[in-house]
């Protein structure tokens, strides 16, 4: 984008190969991009109005903007707190109701999904919302969920609270 409104771009990367979508790299070579390969930042600093990089390459640069996009790490200190059961990539693990392992908590979004898209948050949070409301409003025995996927339980949770009520009504 910057390329089409007229600006240089020099794109740095680590690997020997750009791992990026190759019609993206295409599109930024054609439009006059630079794109460095094994190579990193090494130092910045301010030289005037601009930055001064240099890499481990030994090249110099110099440009207005460095804008860092060095990948995304889930900071999992809060779901470690809250004890919730993690997938191995450090995302919440859900059932198909969104729940997490802790009833009542419910997670929508980045934070568990493989699809990272603003319209899957929106969609799931919707879900989530109606399933715990659904968890809320009904009685444990008459909720779908549980009776789907915890049915012999519940059956004898029922069972052993009806025989309680029986002895202590
Ligand atoms: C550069 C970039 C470009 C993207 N482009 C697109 C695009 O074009 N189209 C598209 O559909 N999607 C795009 N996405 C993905 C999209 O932004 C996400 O999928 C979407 O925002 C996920 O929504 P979310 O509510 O799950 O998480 P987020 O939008 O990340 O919201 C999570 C919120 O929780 C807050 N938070 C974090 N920790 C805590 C805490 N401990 N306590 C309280 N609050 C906390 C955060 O501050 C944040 O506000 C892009 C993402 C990036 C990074």
């Amino acid at each position: 984008m910057v390329l089409a409104r007229g600006g240089l771009v020099d794109l740095l990367v680590r690997e020997a190969t750009p791992i990026g979508k190759p019609d993206s790299l295409a599109q930024i070579r054609e439009a006059g991009g630079q794109i460095h390969t094994s190579t990193e930042i090494a130092t910045a600093a301010f030289q005037e109005d601009e930055i001064e990089l240099s890499l481990t390459s030994g090249e110099r640069l110099n440009c207005s903007l460095a804008i860092v996009q060095i990948g995304f790490l889930s900071a999992k200190e809060t779901f470690e707190r809250l004890a919730l059961v993690l997938n191995d990539d450090g995302s919440i693990a859900v059932d198909p109701y969104f729940e997490t392992s802790r009833q009542g908590i419910f997670a929508v979004g980045d934070v568990h999904g493989d699809i990272k898209l603003i319209a899957v948050a929106w969609a799931e949070g919707i879900q989530a919302a109606i399933h715990a409301f659904k968890e809320i409003t009904s009685p444990y025995w008459l909720n779908e969920k549980r009776l789907k996927d915890h049915k012999i339980a519940l059956i004898g949770e029922k069972i052993a609270r009806a025989a309680s009520k029986a002895r202590h009504p």
